[in-house]
Order: C-alpha cells, then structure tokens, then sequence
C-alpha cells in the first residue's frame, strides 16, 4: 500500500529537498522537531495511567447486570505523554498566533488578550441561559450595549443577536424578508444574487425555498446594475449583495440598487461580513439596506477558525424589525429583561420565530465588546483606514509579478486579489499555495471569487506590522516567480509539511473518524 497516496510522510519525503533530491537520512524520519505525531491509540496502552486510583471497592450493582465487563480499551498515557501529544498536535496547526493568516474575506485578525481575560470573568463565563434574568444584569447589559454599538455603527434600527454564525445570520435575514412580505400578502420566490457575492448567499436563499438567480458582474468587478433593474419584477423577494464584494471592492452603485429593489416590492440583504474594510466609514443604513448580519467573528475580533464559535448579529431596517427573531434585551430604567414569546410587545409580535434556543454567544457577545469599548468610535475606524491601507500596499507590491485583475479601477477594500495569468503552464493556483505553506504561511483563499481565473485573495487585516508584510510579501513574491518560471518543485509542494498533498475530496467526503488496529500485514508488507 503506497502511504503516499493517504498523505502521510514517508522517510523518503522528509528527506527530500526543495529540488526533490534526496538528502540526509533521519534515523525517526522526521525532520527536525517537526514531529510526525502518531495517534493517541498508537502510543498510548490501556495498562497504563497518568493518575494512580485507590483499589476499587467491591461495588454493589445498580444496573441491574447490564454492567461492564471488559476493559473500554482507552489510552492510557502518563500525564508528560499527554501534555506532549497534545502539543505536538497543536504544533501541527496554523493558526492567527503563530503567523500572518492571509485568508481572503475571513479577516484572521489578532484577538487581544484583553478580550480573553474580561471573557473569562465568572459573572460571564459561569452563568446559565436559564437563570432568573435578576442574577445576571451584568450580562444582560453587555448582550444590551453591544446592540446598541452595532446599531449605531450601522445605522440601524434593530439587532437580532442571537444568530451563531454569518451564515446562520443570512439565513435569519432571509427568513425575516420572508416573514416581512407574507404578512402584506405577497410571497415572492425569486432572490436575485450577483456573482460576486459570498457562495454562502446563493446556498441561504436556496435552503430558505427561494429560486436564485444570477446577475452578472460588470468589467469593474461590481454588480451589473442594468442587468439587475432589467430583472426586478413582481416575482422578486430580494437581493443578496455582499458589499464589500468578495473581489475587494466596494459596491459603489449600493444606494441605487436599493432604491430600485424597493421600488419593485422586494427588501435589500447585505452580507456584511466584509464589515472591517469600512467600520466607522460608511453605515449601511444610510444605503437603503434592510438587513445586514455582521461576523462578531471577524470584524471584533473574537476568534474564529476550524468550526469555532461565531456570532453573526443581524441589523434590520424600519421595515423588517418587526419580523426579528426573539428573544430581545430590553431595558427599563436600569434594569435589563428579556422580550421572549410570552411577553413579546406589539413592536415585535411579527417575530418568525427562534434562530436558537437561546440568547447567542455570550463569550463572543463580551469579547467584541470589549473590544469595540477599548476601541472606541476613532479608533473602529482607523481599524477600517488600516486594514484598506495593508490590501493596498499588498496589492501595489506585488502587481509587478501577480497579475491584479482589478487593479486598474482603483484601489481596493480589505483585500487584495490575483489571478493565476501569466502562470506557466501546468502551474496552478494551488501549487503556488502549497508552495506558501512550505514558506510558513497559511495559504490565500484560492479559486475564489469565482469572477477570477484561478483567483488568490489575500486580507492581511489591520493587525499585521509593515514588516510582518514585507515578509509576506517577499514570501509571495518568490514562490510568484517560481510559479511563473514553471519550478517541477512547486508541483509537489509542500516538500516540509507534516504532511504532504492529501487527497482532498476524498478527505472531505470519506474522512475516516474511526481508528482500527492496522492489520498486522500491513506491517509486515512496509
Ligand atoms: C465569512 C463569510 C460569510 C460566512 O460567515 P460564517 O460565520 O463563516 O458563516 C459570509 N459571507 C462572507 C462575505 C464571508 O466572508
């Protein structure tokens, strides 16, 4: 069986350099302190015990003979060999706080540890969703203040909280326009959605019932606003217009597209979770937006990555507040309550409903209001004016070498975005990102917007120093010009990776979860 093929390290692999040839031979076949870190169940024996337990007493059973009788044949390791596994396999990940993370439209921003010790008060951390709303205020007011931050930012008149994700906030936006036009009698079905918007639009409109239609992007990678008025209709619930789009760049049109949508019946949602290339520059509200989710997760730099907590808040107009989902904080005088479905007052009784059991996230409900608090209103925008600055020095540096599509037509937003012309042939946009991973770095988004052959986004946010850039960019700049001198290496990159090119359907759509003694041929046949 060629271990290859399951992208797993053979002693070949770590051995070879950049030009494939082979080198030095490693008695463990690794390289360096780059360990190959074998799974718990390989190292760990069911005899052994990091913690030593009195001798069992004779238990008198209550399970009526359903007890166990054999051992559950779990690991055992002593607690060095825990601590060290468990490191070894964080030591395999990327992750913001060990590199510049240059994933295009998920702005990886530091998370201030400030944000993490405030998260970590108990009045916070320890509470219930169900405990009587008097013994928590402390939490209510933040869930409180925060709304009223994002309303304000936005130029909104409502919030719905508790949405988990930017996703589950489209989806929560979605089902408010769809609330909003059944109760005046006219459910529509179509929702138009242009091509530079988020793939997650299209799927949100789609999961909620709606027909999804395209509309083209224009040579300047913005909507198409002709071909959007030609097909507004009476069958037209809405648009889903990410703004900024995911080509980096700002919807300029963005009022008028509002303006004609509402002239035809239908209600206005952005995607915003590009929110960070213009906090504190521009309110949404101010566009004829009616609702707009904003990734906590992203742009208030509460962590994200690997399927991890969000917290995707959503703002909404005059005209689809009343359809928000429950439950509300409000407040009376100084005391905070929740409006649930029971008490739910006349400005919400259109609710559709629960996005969640609960409230939201409260973690990242405090961590981004912290750090909105320790930002203040100057400081959000300088957070915007430096994230635009750093996509534009990355764009400029590095369009000598990379092809810029747009670059022509301006500046761009909070992210910068190539193609792979001028690649040589064979060359792909992903060679050149597995060639990233062996310069250290997370790889680009890739092949994404789809508008752009081969496309490679890259948003350093604003919390990255000129010289972390610079290095990028030089980074970058030399496994560019590798991809355009056709380098046979790149192909097979990455050359010091712990592991090297999975195969990466199979590994999405047969992941195997489950281990098994590896039969003991297989050994042999090695
Ligand atoms: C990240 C992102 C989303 C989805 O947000 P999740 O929190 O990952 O569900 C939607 N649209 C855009 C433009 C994004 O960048």
């Amino acid at each position: 069986m060629s271990m290859k093929s399951e992208g797993r390290p053979t002693k070949m692999d770590s051995n070879i350099d950049m030009s494939g040839q082979q080198t030095i031979q490693t008695h463990t076949g690794n390289r360096a302190l780059m360990v190959d870190e074998p799974l718990i169940f390989e190292i760990g024996s069911s005899d052994r015990s990091g913690v030593d337990f009195p001798e069992a007493p004779e238990a008198q059973s209550r399970l009526g003979g359903l007890d166990r009788t054999e051992a559950m044949d779990i690991p055992g390791l002593s607690e060095a060999e825990a601590v060290r596994h468990y490191t070894r396999l964080s030591r395999q990940n990327y992750a913001i706080d060990v590199g510049l993370f240059p994933l295009g439209s998920c702005t990886m921003k530091h998370n201030p540890r400030l944000n993490e010790k405030i998260a970590r008060l108990k009045g916070f951390a320890d509470i219930h969703p169900l405990q009587p709303v008097d013994s928590v205020q402390g939490a209510l007011e933040v869930i409180y203040q925060l709304a009223e931050w994002l309303k304000a930012l936005t130029g909104m008149p409502a919030v719905a909280m508790s949405p988990k994700a930017g996703a589950h906030g489209e989806l929560c936006g979605i089902l408010a326009i769809r609330s909003a036009l059944e109760a005046r009698g006219d459910a529509r079905e179509v929702i138009l959605v242009p091509e530079s918007a988020h793939g997650t639009n299209p799927a949100t409109a789609a999961f909620a019932g709606y027909k999804v239609e395209n509309i083209p992007a224009n040579a300047a990678g913005r909507v198409d606003l002709a071909a959007l008025k030609a097909r507004l209709g009476p069958d037209v619930a809405g648009v889903m217009i990410t703004n900024p789009n995911t080509c980096g760049l700002f919807e300029p049109d963005m009022k008028a597209i509002s303006d004609a949508v509402h002239e035809a019946g239908g209600l206005v949602y952005c995607d915003g979770a590009n929110f960070n290339a213009i906090v504190g520059r521009v309110r949404p509200g101010d566009l004829g937006i009616d609702a707009m989710h904003i990734n906590l997760h992203k742009t208030f730099s509460t962590p994200h990555g690997g399927g991890g907590p969000g917290s995707g808040p959503v703002v909404f107009s005059e005209a689809l507040a009343p359809y928000a989902p429950l439950p509300f904080v409000e407040k009376d005088g100084s005391h905070f309550y929740l409006v649930e479905e029971e008490t739910a007052e006349e400005h919400h009784a259109g609710s559709f409903g629960r996005m969640t059991a609960f409230h939201g996230q409260m973690g990242m409900f405090t961590r981004a209001l912290t750090y909105i608090l320790s930002h203040g209103a100057d400081g959000l925008k300088q957070v915007a004016e430096d994230a635009v600055l750093n996509a534009n020095y990355i764009l400029r540096s590095l369009e000598d070498v990379l092809d810029a599509p747009f670059a022509a037509s301006g500046p761009c937003m909070h992210e910068a975005l190539f193609s792979d012309k001028g690649f040589s042939d064979g060359v792909t946009t992903l060679d050149l990102a597995k060639g990233m991973i062996d310069e250290g770095y997370h790889p680009m988004t890739m092949y994404f917007p789809l508008v752009v052959h081969g496309a490679m986004l890259i948003e350093p946010t604003e919390t990255e120093s000129k010289a972390a850039i610079d290095q990028f960019i030089g980074a970058l700049r030399s496994v560019a010009e590798r991809a355009k001198a056709g380098d046979e290496a790149l192909k097979s990159a990455p050359h010091f990776a712990p592991r090297r090119r999975l195969d990466e359907t199979q590994a999405a759509r047969k992941p195997i979860l489950v281990w098994k003694e590896p039969a003991p041929q297989a050994e042999a046949a090695e």
